[in-house]
């Protein structure tokens, strides 16, 4: 059994290391293993050397944040995030890999309404303290208000404003704010049609490579025509601008080149806000990685922020938070473990600068972090709602 890998993807790696400090799972643990070159090295010994795909080898690999933080790190570009996208998918195909209950959860991203329902529903268990804290989920919203409308037809519209599945289950809020502010910037948007609730990140991350297939198929055909998409959710704006890659034609890559992270985009109307309130604040960025190491766009976010306060850099060169997808909640230790380096990280800078804010422009982020912050006495927030506060 092999794992179709390319053999020139993983020859190119030349085991030189400099990916090591880059990666969550290496830090936290120490094991070469847990590291890229050991799972490319792995990866390897399976597809080129015939080892087989022991339960060691299926550790490896489940236990990777998909975080990317190895590929800028890497001076002969190994297309890691390709490598291990496609093993996990050989894996889960073996049913090595993503439980039965996981897939459940999953497909139930799908169902809009049925997602809601269920997330009211695990707001209020978590009330009741019936959700254990190992599973790593952030505080769910028990009231997320009215959903957001669309401020033009989708055949006048000038953009499509992506809403998401969880983005718009657990922080909603955050899509009346990137309204307002497309709304000062005097950009128009239409909401996706039917079927473009989830654009299958989860899936493509958990390895069912065709479940996500499937969604982004039908994400394309809820947006039509040539207008932007804009996207708040840096998990998914990186789905999406991956479209041409994961489905391999030429309208799925023309769909991605139209994807736009909102910061991306409202940076690039800039000249058109207004002038917005400035504070004594300093405001800490927590970089996802999927808008960091993938997207490549987070400095529009500061630049946006810079403009209403003063921007706090963390001191880890953008090392991952834990979150990654449901990997808290498959790997909660780990996941632990790793949120613990972001804390410290985020301690040396609230001890230097005073800063009481985090930003994060990823739900799986600052749900992952914001139990811990609230215990520190800081919040966290969206920049995008930072910057639709600070609006006139
Ligand atoms: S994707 Fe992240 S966790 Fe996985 S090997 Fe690369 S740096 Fe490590
Ligand atoms: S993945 Fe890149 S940085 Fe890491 S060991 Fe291989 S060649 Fe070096």
């Amino acid at each position: 059994m092999t794992l179709s890998l390319d053999p020139d993807a993983l020859n190119t790696c030349v085991s030189c290391g400099l990916c090591l400090p880059h990666c969550p799972t290496f830090r936290v643990t120490g094991d070469e293993g847990l590291s890229p070159r050991g799972r490319i090295d792995a990866m390897r010994a399976v597809e080129l050397r015939g080892a087989p795909i022991d339960d060691e080898f299926v550790e490896f690999m489940a236990t990777c944040v998909q975080c990317r933080g190895c590929e800028p790190a890497c001076p002969s570009n190994v297309p890691y995030g390709s490598l291990i996208e496609q093993t996990r998918s050989v894996l889960a195909t073996q049913k090595r890999i993503s439980p039965w209950w996981e897939r459940m959860g999953l497909d139930g991203l799908r169902h809009h309404r049925l997602l809601l329902a269920g997330s009211s529903v695990l707001a209020v268990a978590q009330r009741l303290r019936l959700v254990p804290e190992r599973f790593g989920l952030g505080r769910l919203p028990l009231r997320r208000g009215r959903s957001i409308e669309a401020s033009a037809t989708k055949d006048t519209a000038d953009a499509w404003l992506f809403t998401g599945c969880v983005m718009d289950a657990w922080l909603r809020d955050t899509h009346r704010s990137t309204a307002r502010v497309l709304d000062a910037v005097g950009v128009t948007y239409a909401l996706p049609g039917g079927g473009g609730a989830c654009c299958g990140a989860l899936h493509a991350h958990a390895g069912l490579h065709d479940d996500a297939v499937e969604m982004a198929r039908s994400v394309m055909a809820s947006m039509p025509g040539d207008a932007p998409i804009v996207v708040n959710s840096a998990g998914c704006g990186a789905a999406l601008k991956d479209y041409g890659h994961l489905i391999g034609t030429d309208d799925a890559r023309a769909f991605a080149a139209r994807v736009r992270d909102v910061h991306e985009f409202v940076a690039e109307h800039a000249d058109r806000l207004p002038e917005l309130r400035r504070s004594d604040e300093r405001i800490i960025v927590q970089d996802p990685c999927h808008l960091r190491h993938v997207q490549g766009a987070h400095l529009p976010v500061r630049a946006l922020l810079g403009r209403i306060a003063e921007v706090v850099e963390l001191d880890d060169a953008g090392l991952c938070c834990g979150a990654g997808g449901a990997y808290s909640v498959m790997e909660p230790e780990l996941a632990g473990q790793i949120r613990e380096r972001k804390l410290e990280a985020i301690d040396r800078a609230v001890a230097a600068t005073g800063a009481t804010v985090v930003a994060s422009a990823n739900p799986g982020c600052s749900m992952h972090l914001e139990p811990e912050l609230l215990a520190r006495n800081l919040t966290v927030s969206h920049p995008i709602d930072l910057i639709a506060e600070a609006l006139p």
